[in-house]
């Protein structure tokens, strides 16, 4: 079990960013604290220790982050899933809504293989719209996803129930 404590405190809250009645947490303090940034890892390749991973997958661009030393940890591959017109090769697309407008991301067509056993990983869970629209690109490869990990979830905000029945993990908890 990991002290999460001292990760929490890294956590700096920001009242009304980027808009009025918004609470941005802001995970920078933690990223630049160099044990914390270990630890961190740690606790989101946890659950993970000792399974068969192919892959980790994430999006841009606070998913980046902790992908490629995720990967590195689980012995995994790393599978970027990024915003419209940054891809060179072939992709696959999917739309989704947000409170004002609609948002897309990409995979490429070839960056995971059927069968192979992703997990995908996020800074933060809020409504689950980005994660749902990396488990439907994945889905379009047919990758097992074996579960999702975030550092932090905002759990009133239903993204878990949204993600069913994909397994989620997360470090810290939000009420
Ligand atoms: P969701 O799609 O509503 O679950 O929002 C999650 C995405 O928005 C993640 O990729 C986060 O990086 C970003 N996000 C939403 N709220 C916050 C926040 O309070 N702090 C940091 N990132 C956030």
């Amino acid at each position: 079990q990991t002290d999460t404590k001292n990760l929490r405190r890294l956590v700096r809250d920001i009242p009304d960013y980027p808009k009025p009645g918004i609470l941005f947490r802001d995970i920078t303090p933690m990223l630049v604290d160099p044990e914390a940034l270990h630890q961190a890892t740690d606790a989101l390749a946890a659950p993970f220790l000792g399974q068969k991973i192919d892959i980790i997958a994430a999006a841009e661009a606070r998913g980046f982050i902790f992908a490629a030393p995720l990967a590195m940890k689980l012995g995994a591959g790393f599978v970027p899933i990024r915003k419209p017109g940054k891809l060179p090769f072939d992709f696959h697309s999917f739309a989704y809504e947000l409170e004002y407008g609609t948002d897309e991301l990409q995979m490429h067509v070839d960056g995971v293989k059927p069968g192979q056993r992703v997990v995908i990983v996020d800074d933060l869970l809020a409504t689950g719209g980005t994660m749902e629209a990396c488990c439907r690109l994945l889905e379009k490869c047919d990758a097992e996803i074996v579960g999702c990990s975030f550092l932090i979830h905002l759990v009133p905000l239903g993204g878990e129930e949204r993600l069913s029945p994909h397994k989620v993990h997360s470090v810290l908890q939000y009420e």
